[in-house]
């Protein structure tokens, strides 16, 4: 296709790549030049629910792109300020006559990219929406009448039926580049990077590189024969095991895309065993939760104010800061609990099973708001999604799409004793424990005296008694559970999204 543009601007927000991005593509096929561009937003900057971890993430992403770009004689504009303003403005100083970006789901940013395009086509600048974060778009896996599934095994069938049909491979973007990068004329949109605490947040160290050509080996190493991946059925459960791909920080920034890892694993399929492929399978699965929960946005942007069932905004949640405080902290008592949260605020990162078990925790045993935890997760997870999050949090304390039941209240220590048998996490998190033996350090208040002074850990002095009793918390929350649904129309009533119809 000959190039209609003489020279167009590709905004990157969650596709810090330049391998497989479905705007870098569009924009090399369809302009003689093309200039990449982020944005230092300052409403996202200045939100509540952005944290040291992903702010920290996000800078790491644009560097490593910034020094792909100019690898291949570009450069990458860095500008700061409301997008609104500051891309027409650059699109102007530029003289470009389209801008390319990445379809994002999130309802901010449907209406921010609906003001940034008002802006461009009011100069007479071209706009494009690409789909590239996610595998199949919000409206592609959808029942025949066009309704969005709420079921994830049923959205699973026809993701996968749809897959099987219509393989989507990754696109060849960096080569498309090749000879059409520029970099803006003067360097006022070139200059340094700024550090976190530059745009008002704490330097938080991440255990990880984020770049492109570390999400490419993170993969490699991942979905490999002899990877992870081939026993991820089974690991996948235990914390204490690097079982999971630990690819969500480059899902989340786009230094990995999605098409990418599906055809990962779909490539490794025919060289493993029976057995392998479950796994490999399994873990497919869930890169179409990842899809789903986006689609779920998409369709019932609602959830990302309150519950998905109209009828869960009854529950009457407790009110205690000084319970919350102790959760946040990994002071609630509970190794498995605890060291979760410790793992959190000291990684930026949790295993998923951890995060249903925490979030269970809070809006169950804690029958506190599960929209603290949400946002407490925001801000401290460098993978932190809205999309994702939200699906998680609701999916735990039942208010979701498809959640689990709310009468099925994760044990906290039968947890522990199931995925973390001699609890080489716990003590690898919570020092203060690591010296309990075995049949103790699920519930350390259950040591006799003589074994709490050998281990160098008396429960309420050297680690916290529970600050709750879970047989009478898992009562409390029935109750609030069963009178919220006991109100008219109860959990039974369909959630009606504003773009959703009747589930
Ligand atoms: C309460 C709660 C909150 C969560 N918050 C987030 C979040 O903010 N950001 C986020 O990326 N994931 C979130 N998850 C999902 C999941 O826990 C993480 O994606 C996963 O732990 C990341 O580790 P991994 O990359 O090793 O995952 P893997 O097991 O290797 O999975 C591969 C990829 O699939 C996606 N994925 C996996 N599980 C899910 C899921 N349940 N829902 C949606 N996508 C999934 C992720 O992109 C992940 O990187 C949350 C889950 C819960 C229960």
């Amino acid at each position: 296709m000959p190039a209609s543009y003489e020279r167009a601007i590709v905004w990157l927000r969650r596709d810090l790549r330049l391998d497989d991005n479905a705007a870098l593509a569009a924009a090399a096929a369809g302009s003689r030049s093309v200039l990449p561009v982020v944005v230092l937003d300052d409403d996202i900057l200045a939100s509540p629910s952005i944290g040291a971890p992903l702010v920290t993430a996000f800078l790491a992403a644009v560097a490593s792109v910034r020094d792909s770009v100019r690898a291949m004689g570009g450069d990458l504009a860095i500008l700061r300020g409301r997008p609104s303003d500051v891309i027409p403005a650059f699109a102007h100083r530029a003289g470009v006559q389209a801008v390319y970006y990445g379809i994002d789901y999130e309802p901010s940013a449907r209406t921010r990219d609906r003001e940034v395009s008002a802006a461009l086509h009011r100069d007479g600048i071209h706009t494009h929406a690409c789909l590239d974060h996610v595998y199949f778009g919000s409206d592609e896996v959808q029942r025949v009448d066009g309704s969005p599934f709420c079921i994830f095994s049923a959205y699973r069938r026809a993701w996968r039926e749809r897959a099987r049909r219509e393989r989507r491979p990754p696109i060849a973007s960096r080569a498309a580049l090749r000879g059409k990068l520029q970099a803006p004329s003067g360097n006022a949109d070139t200059g340094a990077m700024p550090r976190p605490d530059e745009l008002g947040f704490s330097s938080f160290a991440l255990p990880d590189a984020i770049s492109e050509a570390a999400a490419a080996r993170r993969l490699a190493a991942f979905a490999s024969p002899a990877g992870a991946i081939s026993d991820y059925a089974r690991t996948r459960n235990l914390p204490a095991v690097d079982g999971t791909s630990r690819l969500s920080t480059h899902l989340r920034l786009g230094t990995l895309g999605i098409r990418t890892c599906v055809e990962a694993a779909r490539r490794l399929r025919p060289h493993i065993s029976a057995a392998a492929r479950a796994s490999v399978d399994a873990w497919v699965d869930e890169l179409i939760w990842r899809d789903f929960y986006q689609m779920i946005l998409d369709r019932f942007p609602h959830v990302a104010e309150g519950p998905f069932i109209p009828a869960m905004s009854r529950i009457r949640w407790r009110r205690s800061p000084e319970d919350f405080s102790a959760w946040c902290r990994g002071l609630t008592g509970y190794p498995l609990v605890d060291a979760a949260m410790r793992q959190l605020n000291t990684t930026g990162w949790m295993h998923n099973r951890l995060r249903m078990l925490v979030a269970s925790f809070l809006s169950k045993d804690l029958l506190l708001d599960w929209r603290l935890g949400e946002r407490y997760f925001e801000t401290h997870l460098a993978d932190a999604d809205l999309a994702a999050n939200n699906g998680g949090w609701q999916w735990c304390a039942s208010t979701g799409t498809d959640p689990v039941p709310y009468f099925r209240i994760f044990n906290p220590i039968r947890q522990s004793e199931t995925f973390d048998p001699e609890g080489a996490f716990i003590r690898r998190m919570l020092p203060e424990l690591a010296a309990v033996p075995a049949p103790y350090i699920h519930a350390p208040w259950t040591m006799p005296p003589h074994v709490a002074a050998a281990s160098r850990c008396r429960p309420g002095r050297d680690y916290p008694l529970p600050i709750v009793d879970h047989a009478a918390a898992r009562g409390r929350a029935l109750e609030a559970y069963r009178s919220a649904r006991a109100f008219p129309g109860g959990d039974e009533a369909a959630a009606q999204g504003p773009r959703g119809r009747s589930v």
